[in-house]
């Protein structure tokens, strides 16, 4: 489970936040596992039981198995050799034959005041993994560090399982047991959803599914517990889609109340633009402008995801989106999520709306503070009417003067908080004259429509689902690294005949970053971007400058260029351009280059180790190929051995140039939780349900969603609070 202990607790039912009964030690353990008050106790549920309920006797049990018998001390005794160790000698007290009794049990770390518990005759009821005796019974059975506890002859078996709970460090099952167990004889859940849709989906009350998880009854099948698929379980993975789906429609309904400009225009400028561009758009491309264009006409706020694979042409999309709004009499913004790509799309606007008129202010972090400033001041007095940069854009110094559309590309780049503050941005503006720009965001990276419904709040989603005309397709090799010479003689030949080619440097793994990482994610998760530099990224450095002096020994009469995270904007952006004009033929690259890049006469591409590389990762970087006419070729040399999942990806890759296949692919590799990552999807992940397997839950709760909100918005109300507990504003970004 993501950190909800990141969060400040909500304090949403009517019971009280501070336990009472928790010690300051006690409540920092159960925190550190997202638990703050009771309610969330009650909704910690097991990940498995063990079952107590039975004694078995050590006949009938094989080696190998988890038993629970009941034995009476024979002899205890504390051994030295090989290591310091309690020993002790019991007889299994249901044994049809004395032979098959003993058993010994084993204490390695085991305190003074245990010892105490095995007084010869003293019963105990013990629970462990039972192992053979080597050299044939000669030593007899044992166990290892079983559990155990002090019994009489007539204590009481329980008569339910024992609830395992996912723990955390210094948190013993026991103590999360009281815990929660006390939690549960204080709290009682109050229904949240109306009964006519449980009788619909015959769904049981959620105070007995929770208590029936916790503590099941000795009836209740394992494997329909095991398998989620217990009516108790499906009433909680209900519960938690349908809060899901509350709030994305309760986001809805908030943005049809809010207020956007009506972008009414004659369609004048969009249509000279479209008159002097080079190419016509493809009816994909014509379709997803008429979705853009019907909702900026209307009077709320447009939240849409344009989403196409490389190469498709979302940029000419979003040109015309901006267009729009200016001729309509307003400002637009197009944010990109590095300089590399904001400083194309600044050159590519540039050059297709020259014959407009369109005045256009640039603005990056790498800007002087002068040009900054004149940006800012263009950017605030309306005289600039679309605005290109880089995440700058959003910072708290600008300010537009009519904010009518804000188009973002490659959305999925920029941190939950980043995207966050777009939104923020968006109501500033509304402060000044009470209307909210429109937004348009951009994605390479398809989205599988459950998961976009189901993660993304309220969004409306267009796709382009054709490439331009004449493209060919992009051929992919995949070539040992123990092959690099030829590979290299490949590179020469198709630079000697005049193409440009991509040369992409490995991902470099190391160690300590990866020890860092859990740490790093959370920075990226709250302030959302990543630290300016690690480890890696100095490796990753090395690596490029190493690679691109030895193809340049190599390839002697061809000009090789590098660019990389670490040189400034302005220099990236001039090796950029060198290669954009041909002054650099071959280019050495990390994978800064993975977004955006378009430079249509590159039709090579090597990728280094291609078998550290993600799917989507690999995906765009291949898309920078095949934007011309050329055959196009993208070789991805590998390491060997590979590890299963590397040879899926990289078969995958061979096989296919779909990026909807690909991400599919991805998706069933990774799951969704990884395939969307932290950054994308906030604290949206599902706890308990999930979006593959349980799709008709999905479907019913969409439906009760709809329902409820027409009908019983004080259950709404109550529901939201106690499954989402305040983590409302994140499903918006
Ligand atoms: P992406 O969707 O990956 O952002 P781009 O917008 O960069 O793709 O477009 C890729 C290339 O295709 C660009 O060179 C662009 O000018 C070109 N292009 C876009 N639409 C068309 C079209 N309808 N016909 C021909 N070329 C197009
Ligand atoms: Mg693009």
């Amino acid at each position: 489970m993501p950190s909800r202990a990141a969060k400040a607790p909500a304090a949403v039912e009517p019971f009280k936040a501070k336990v009472a009964s928790w010690s300051e030690a006690l409540a920092g353990r159960l925190a550190r596992i997202g638990l703050h008050d009771e309610l969330d106790c009650v909704l910690h549920l097991p990940m498995r039981y063990e079952d107590e309920t039975r004694i078995v006797s050590l006949a009938d049990a094989r080696d190998g198995e988890t038993v629970q018998i009941e034995a009476v001390v024979r002899e205890h005794v504390i051994q030295y050799r090989p290591r310091r160790q309690l020993v002790v000698q019991v007889d299994d007290a249901n044994a049809r034959d004395a032979d098959d009794a003993g058993l010994t049990l084993r204490f390695i770390n085991f305190y003074g005041s245990q010892v105490k518990h095995f007084e010869p005759g003293s019963r105990l009821r013990i629970r462990g993994e039972l192992r053979g005796g080597g050299f044939g019974h000669v030593f007899g059975r044992e166990m290892i560090h079983p559990h155990y506890a002090v019994v009489r002859d007539d204590t009481p078996l329980p008569d339910r399982l024992t609830p395992v709970y996912p723990s955390g460090v210094g948190l013993g099952q026991v103590v999360l047991r009281r815990a929660i167990s006390k939690a549960l004889q204080s709290v009682k859940l109050d229904e949240t959803v109306p009964a006519p849709w449980l009788a619909r989906y015959r769904l049981p009350a959620i105070d007995a599914a929770i208590r029936l998880i916790h503590n099941p009854p000795p009836n209740v099948s394992q494997e329909s517990l095991a398998a989620r698929s217990h009516p108790a379980w499906q009433r909680i993975k209900f519960d938690e889609l349908l809060a899901q789906q509350l709030s994305l429609a309760k986001a809805h309904a908030a943005r049809r109340a809010r207020t956007a400009p009506v972008l009414k225009t004659k369609g004048t400028l969009v249509a000279r633009f479209l008159e002097q561009l080079p190419f016509t758009l493809t009816t994909a491309q014509t379709r997803v402008v008429r979705e853009i264009e019907a909702d900026l006409t209307r009077p709320h706020p447009m939240q849409r995801l344009l989403q196409g694979d490389v190469g498709s042409g979302k940029t000419v999309v979003a040109a015309v989106a901006a267009l729009h709004a200016i001729d309509a009499g307003y400002q637009a913004v197009l944010m990109a999520p590095t300089e590399i790509l904001a400083e194309q799309h600044f050159h590519k606007l540039a050059e297709w709306i020259a014959a407009l008129d369109v005045p256009v202010a640039w603005l990056t972090g790498s800007l002087k503070k002068k040009q900054k400033a004149a940006a800012r001041d263009a950017i605030e007095s309306g005289i600039a009417r679309l605005a290109i940069g880089t995440h700058a854009l959003i910072q708290d110094d600008v300010r537009f003067e009519r904010l009518g559309l804000a188009i973002v590309d490659e959305q999925h780049r920029f941190g939950v908080g980043q995207r966050l503050a777009l939104r923020f941005k968006a109501r500033d503006a509304t402060a000044k004259f009470h209307r909210e720009p429109h937004q348009l965001m951009m994605s390479a990276t398809p989205i599988p429509r459950t998961l976009a419904m189901t993660y993304f709040a309220d969004l409306e989603v267009s796709t382009i689902d054709m490439l331009p005309p004449g493209r060919r397709p992009i051929v992919t090799k995949l070539i040992e690294a123990s092959r690099r010479d030829d590979v290299i003689e490949r590179v020469r030949h198709a630079l000697a005949e005049g193409r440009q080619v991509y040369w992409v440097c490995p991902l470099i793994e190391d160690p300590d970053a990866a020890a860092a990482e859990a740490g790093l994610l959370l920075q990226v998760k709250t302030v959302g971007r990543r630290p300016s530099a690690s480890r890696t990224e100095t490796l990753q450095l090395q690596n490029a400058i190493d690679t691109r002096d030895a193809l340049a020994l190599a390839l002697p009469e061809f000009h090789v260029g590098l660019v990389h995270g670490r040189l400034s904007g302005i220099d990236k952006a001039a090796v950029m351009r060198d290669f954009n004009d041909c002054r650099v033929a071959l280019l050495v690259a990390t994978t800064v280059i993975e977004v955006g890049v378009d430079v249509p006469n590159a039709s090579l591409m090597v990728i280094e180790h291609a078998e550290r590389f993600g799917l989507a990762q690999l995906h765009q970087l291949r898309g920078r190929v095949g934007r011309g006419t050329a055959d196009s070729v993208c070789i991805l040399l590998f390491q060997p051995p590979l590890s299963l999942t590397a040879k899926e990806r990289l078969k995958t890759m061979r096989e296919t140039q779909d990026g909807f296949e690909i991400a599919r692919k991805d998706l069933e590799l990774r799951g969704p939780g990884e395939f969307l990552g932290h950054r994308q999807s906030g604290e949206a992940l599902l706890r308990f349900a999930d979006l593959q397997s349980d799709q008709e839950l999905v479907d019913a709760a969409r439906e009760a969603a709809v329902g409820m909100l027409a009908d019983d918005p004080a259950a709404v109300d109550r529901h939201l609070q106690r499954w989402l507990r305040g983590g409302e504003e994140l499903l918006k970004a």
